[in-house]
């Protein structure tokens, strides 16, 4: 195994379990690894310290292991069968109203750079590394260790998030299927909501599972009130909010395809269209026409303003101008669920941004909770930079 040498001192994150060893810190490499190849990581004075995927970029080396061993052959089942063992202790696998979750959520299961979803039976793998992307064939291998005979496919969505380099094979498809498994997409429960989830054609594995608990907590606050789903994707809160007694819901999204299905999951749930309205459009020129006072409940759920740090001040302003637009229109003693999942966005930054927006508007707006991404999006505490879903419920007069 090639050998990768940190500069002096260089060695500390990685004695703290940090999982990353950024360009900068590294001496110099013994050998030529290629892209995605595994690499053992030593300090300046030759004492071995990790392994991991080697990657060509300013993250230069994603940390699998902190053992003096070498990677064993039953690596791969292991670290899968501890991030299930996660979910069962959760209560998330097994359960009779939920059967889909994250199952694997990168650095926060101890594997950097791999995301699989879980869609009953349905594994959703995405690589975010060419080392995950090369070991796709030995985790399937271990998803189907794992799960056994209930495993009914695996796909391998990773032509949007693994690296681009020539040699790769970036195309979408099936790592396993059980016969007579043809379909693309099912059904799935999420608190007793039925759902349906497309992995071919939505958007990242198909479904966004970080909302679950928050879709929860608009469900315990809906019944009775006029909602607003703004950037509703599939539908998700809308379903919620629908199944807890809202009066009727509105639900916006630019994407065409995604308010297909919200349409399928409003039927599929048993509900009229005379509760649910569906519009394609631009969020923010629909919030804009929404007389005063119209909704007493919005979610507004955006998709990452901010990919990287030099977006960060564009971003804020953004999510400023979002909430304050959201905040003016809300009818008195309306609830605003609203969220950031951009990871460069902190709590803090995310609040002040919201803050100013309720300045802006001159009105009174209490915080009646702070929201967060869910046990399955497990954030490995040595690896604080995993924490990337936070949202705060207003309460505004
Ligand atoms: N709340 C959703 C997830 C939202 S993801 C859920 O619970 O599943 C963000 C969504 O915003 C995506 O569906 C994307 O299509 C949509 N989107 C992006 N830009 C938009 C815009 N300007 N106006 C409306 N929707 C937009």
């Amino acid at each position: 195994m090639d050998k990768v040498i940190l500069r002096p001192r260089r060695e500390e994150s990685i004695l703290r379990f940090h999982p990353w060893v950024f360009s900068g810190a590294i001496a110099r490499i013994v050998g030529t690894p290629a892209e995605g190849d595994l690499v053992a990581v030593y300090s300046s004075d030759d004492r071995y310290l990790a392994t991991g995927h080697y990657q060509i970029g300013s993250i230069a080396v994603r940390i699998l292991s902190f053992d003096e061993d070498p990677l064993a052959p039953d690596f791969w089942e292991k670290m899968v069968r501890r991030a299930f063992q996660v979910r069962v202790a959760c209560g998330l696998h097994g359960s009779e109203t939920t059967n889909c979750y994250r199952l694997v959520h990168g650095e926060g299961d101890g594997l950097p750079g791999l995301i699989i979803d879980y869609y009953d039976g349905v594994c959703v793998l995405q690589a975010h590394s060419v080392g995950m992307f090369k070991a796709k064939g030995a985790i399937c291998e271990a998803l189907q260790a794992v799960y056994g005979d209930s495993l009914r496919a695996v796909y391998d969505k990773s032509s949007g998030t693994a690296p681009f380099k020539a040699g790769l094979d970036l195309v979408d498809g099936y790592l396993y299927r059980a016969p007579g498994f043809t379909a693309d997409e099912q059904v799935v429960l999420e608190n007793g909501n039925r759902f349906c989830v497309n992995w071919n054609e939505g958007q990242k594995t198909g479904f966004f599972l970080d909302q679950r608990e928050n879709r929860a907590h608009v469900g315990r606050l809906a019944k009775g009130r006029t909602v607003l789903n703004l950037f509703c994707y599939t539908g998700g809160f809308s379903i919620y909010a629908l199944q807890a007694g809202a009066v009727h819901v509105d639900s916006v999204d630019s994407s065409r395809k995604a308010m297909d299905m919200v349409d399928r999951n409003v039927a599929l749930n048993g509900f009229t269209p005379d509760r649910h309205t569906s519009y394609c459009a631009d969020a923010i020129e629909f919030l804009r026409d929404v007389p005063e006072g119209k909704y007493d409940l919005m979610i507004v759920d955006p998709p990452a303003f901010a990919k990287h740090r030099g977006a960060l001040k564009n971003a804020l302003r953004a999510y400023q101008r979002l909430n304050a637009a959201a905040i003016s229109k809300v009818a008195p003693g309306g609830f605003v669920f609203t969220f950031s999942c951009s990871q460069v966005v902190d709590k803090e930054a995310f609040a002040l941004a919201v803050f100013s927006a309720a300045a802006q508007c001159g009105r009174s707006v209490r915080i009646l909770d702070r929201l967060n991404q869910p046990a399955d999006h497990a954030v490995n505490i040595y690896h604080p930079e995993g924490e990337y879903l936070k949202g705060l419920l207003l309460y505004v007069e």
